[in-house]
């Protein structure tokens, strides 16, 4: 009998981001991704949502290393968490660990990481495992696939992924490589990309986007261009810089990540500007407006971004004005809509014109569309098959896609977060579970419990009500108060009436407490204040019940 394989999810199996799987093979760990998730709306005061190490950090020495697949955060952006428990060498392209290596650096765990570059097509042992890397497209440039060889056959990781025929720098997806491996060997088990999984037909290639940009820019001769896209999207920047290079502009980065990121993809020969096209923003006011396009990060709203701030007028070498176009050459993450809108409204105020993917091709997906993914299960053949990288109705639809295919339903897992499956020789199934709940991260430091968000989700939607009252227990007397102190419940002035009926009924329950023995005031004034406040205005605030001692 040969050993077996199991495999643990972290994260990415339920949601877009924070993907994390964990690999394991007589006692060794594998990661496969460490990547974090961006918070939605209600997750107030959130930066950043984490996978639970819990169980990583309980077994951190087994942790033989981790696989990158792409420089994306929600794939690499954990890793500056994690390495505060635990210290491995990281497995990636050059790009990749160029770009993981930024958040790493500034949380001062440089020291706790190796970097292992890796080649398009190698085979490098790590621990007990064989792992074969595959090129695939991406809308990031150099990402890849796993292979893993195990006793228990071939295991393949899709990464995320299209199948770009006409990719910008003419690297393909594999898939000779991959149709070999299933030929040769057969895949036991593949793991692949359900972003798209219930967008018919094929995504479109990035070269496609390039024709776009080349025409738009042709339009907005005479006129200066800002441009936001996702820093990372290096293949994305080459077509725009070819677009406004054509047109005689110079390019000139704007935004933290834009400006190192161009430097570092130059670097590596993954990126060709020539030196006279590149200027620093600060200069920008140098330059016939019709001569510069500027490359902004931004693209998806976020709070303090270039594009934001240049939205509400605050960059100090570029003011917008109506001969400027902005284009937002992305397309909004899932919760991110608002502040894309809020953003593009505010271009309009200045009297920018904004081009955006609702109105015109400026953006392609990065991720296989349903053609693309039946595409790929046919040249895969896997004995079985779990969806990843998805919300759960992705994942459902993936598998919907594979069964429809012609794979056994039995031999389809829909696995979630915290599932960890056993791959042995009689088959693949769920096993067990281990912690996998979301872990807020608020700031650099601590993470914020899911009691804390709620409590900070009632304080924005309901308000704080505040009731003090000073006693003397000894002579069971009221001595001062009730005192009414709120905040977003009612307006204060408007309301008197209301204000002092809840401190008369919090009054007459504190006497009849202290009357009656009852110790426990501070639980009396909550919940008399409580009852008072929900029948009279039908509000759940919070209530902050201080009991003082005289
Ligand atoms: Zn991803
Ligand atoms: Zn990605």
């Amino acid at each position: 009998m040969a050993p077996p394989v199991h495999l643990t999810f972290l994260g990415g199996l339920g949601e877009i981001g924070r993907n994390c799987a964990v690999l394991e093979l007589e006692g060794s760990l594998l990661l496969i991704d460490c990547g974090i998730m961006f918070p939605d709306n209600d997750m107030l005061g959130v930066d950043v949502v984490l996978p639970d190490f819990t169980w990583l950090r309980e077994r951190a020495d087994d942790i033989v290393g981790c696989i990158a697949t792409h420089g994306h955060e929600d794939h690499v952006g954990g890793l500056s968490y994690l390495l505060r428990d635990a210290r491995f060498p990281i497995f990636g392209s050059e790009l990749t660990l160029g770009l993981a290596r930024g958040r790493i650096e500034e949380s001062g765990l440089i020291d706790r990481a190796e970097f292992t570059p890796v080649a398009d097509g190698e085979v490098w042992e790590i621990g007990p495992f064989d792992v074969e890397f595959i090129p695939v497209t991406h809308s990031v440039p150099q990402s890849l696939a796993t292979a893993f060889h195990t006793p228990q056959g071939t295991i393949l990781h899709s990464g995320d992924f299209k199948i770009d025929l006409t990719p910008v720098d003419g690297r393909l997806t594999d898939l000779a490589r991959i149709g070999s491996l299933s030929h040769d060997e057969g895949i036991r088990l593949l793991l692949a990309d359900s972003t798209n999984a219930d967008q018919a037909g094929y995504s479109r290639s990035e070269s496609n986007v390039g024709e776009v940009l080349y025409n738009l820019m042709h339009q907005q001769e005479g006129r200066r261009v800002i441009v936001a896209c996702f820093a990372s999207h290096i293949h994305r920047i080459q077509q725009l810089a070819d677009a406004a290079i054509a047109f005689g502009r110079v390019v000139a980065p704007l935004g933290r990540s834009m400006r190192r990121n161009i430097t570092m993809a130059r670097e590596l020969g993954l990126l060709r500007i020539p030196d006279r096209h590149i200027i620093d923003v600060e200069d920008v006011g140098d330059h016939d407006p019709g001569r510069v396009m500027v490359l902004s990060t931004g693209s998806q709203g976020e709070a303090m971004s270039a594009l934001t701030l240049l939205s509400s007028g605050e960059n100090r070498w570029l003011k917008l004005t109506p001969e400027d176009t902005v284009i937002l050459s992305s397309h909004p993450i899932p919760g991110n809509e608002h502040a894309v809108t809020k953003v593009i409204d505010n271009l309009f105020r200045l009297g920018a014109e904004v081009v955006h993917s609702g109105v015109s091709d400026v953006h392609a997906t990065g991720h296989a569309k349903a053609e693309e993914l039946k595409l790929y299960q046919s040249i895969v053949r896997p004995e079985y098959f779990v969806p990843v990288h998805g919300e759960y109705h992705h994942l459902v639809a993936h598998g919907r896609l594979a069964e429809r295919m012609g794979l056994a339903h039995d031999n389809i897992v829909i696995a979630e977060d915290g599932d960890r499956l056993v791959l042995d020789d009689d088959g693949l199934r769920i096993e067990g579970r281990v912690p996998a709940d979301y872990v807020y991260v608020h700031g650099t430091v601590g993470s914020v419990g899911g009691n804390v968000l709620a409590d900070r989700r009632i304080l924005s939607e309901e308000g704080v009500v505040s009731v003090i009252v000073c006693v003397d227990r000894a002579r069971r007397r009221l001595v001062a108060g009730p005192e009414v102190a709120t905040r977003g419940w009612i307006h204060v002035e408007e309301s008197r009436d209301l204000v002092a009926d809840l401190a008369e009924r919090v009054r007459r329950a504190v006497e009849d407490a202290l009357a009656n023995g009852d110790g426990k005031l501070e639980k009396v004034v909550r919940k008399a204040a409580g009852q008072f406040v929900s029948e009279r205005t039908r509000r759940r605030p919070m209530i902050v019940p201080v009991v003082l001692d005289a």
